[in-house]
């Protein structure tokens, strides 16, 4: 008989939401960029900013994430607005996304301390450059791209921990931690 137990694990990364203002213009970029890109937008519920995607963790060791993300917490990084500028497009992997001109510190400090406290408590990702993106269509394939006619900005007050994956039947994303900026 096989006693082996298959490991529980949930798909996990950090994120910030847009807020519903936000949210709503980036939905109507998402559309327009579809119209020009053909490929599939995003779901308006699903636009985010990732932070430190995680991948594969062991359910046994979201306590201790969330231990990481409330010492991240209590150092305290500063709130910050996040205004996207600029549509851009991925060829390599078919990405239409929206990203900024200039990355907020604020932004930096929060991903630069996530992942310098995630490593240290032993949790692996990948640590390529961090360069901030808002997917908006996969399977894209642009020629051309809309100009923003002005910027989309939001307060980032917080940010979450996001489970990625099927929940009641259909794939997406389910909010299991989140926790303020200073
Ligand atoms: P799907 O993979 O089913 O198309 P998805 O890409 O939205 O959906 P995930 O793959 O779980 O869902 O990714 C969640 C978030 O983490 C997305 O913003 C995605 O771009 C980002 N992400 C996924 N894989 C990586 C990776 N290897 N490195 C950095 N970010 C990643
Ligand atoms: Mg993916």
């Amino acid at each position: 008989m096989n006693t082996a137990v298959k490991e529980e694990t949930v798909r996990v990364f950090f994120a910030i939401w847009p807020d519903a203002a936000a949210q709503k213009q980036l939905a109507e970029l998402a559309e327009r960029l579809e119209a020009v890109c053909d490929g599939r937008k995003a779901r308006v519920e699903n636009i985010h900013l990732t932070l430190v995607f995680l991948g594969e963790v062991s359910v046994d060791r979201l306590d201790a994430l969330c231990h990481v993300a409330n010492k991240v917490r209590d150092a305290g990084v500063q709130a910050f607005d996040f205004a996207v500028e600029e549509v851009h497009y991925w060829k390599h992997n078919r990405i239409a996304y929206a990203g900024t001109a200039k990355v907020p510190q604020g932004l930096l400090d929060l991903a630069n301390a996530l992942q310098s406290a995630l490593f240290a408590a032993g949790f692996a990702f990948d640590r390529q450059a961090y360069v901030p993106h808002i997917t908006l269509v996969r399977k894209a394939r642009c020629q051309a791209l809309p100009e923003l006619a002005q910027p989309i900005v939001w307060p980032v007050r917080e940010w979450v921990l996001v489970k990625s994956g099927q929940a009641n039947g259909r794939s997406g994303y389910t909010p299991i931690g989140r926790w303020p900026l200073t």
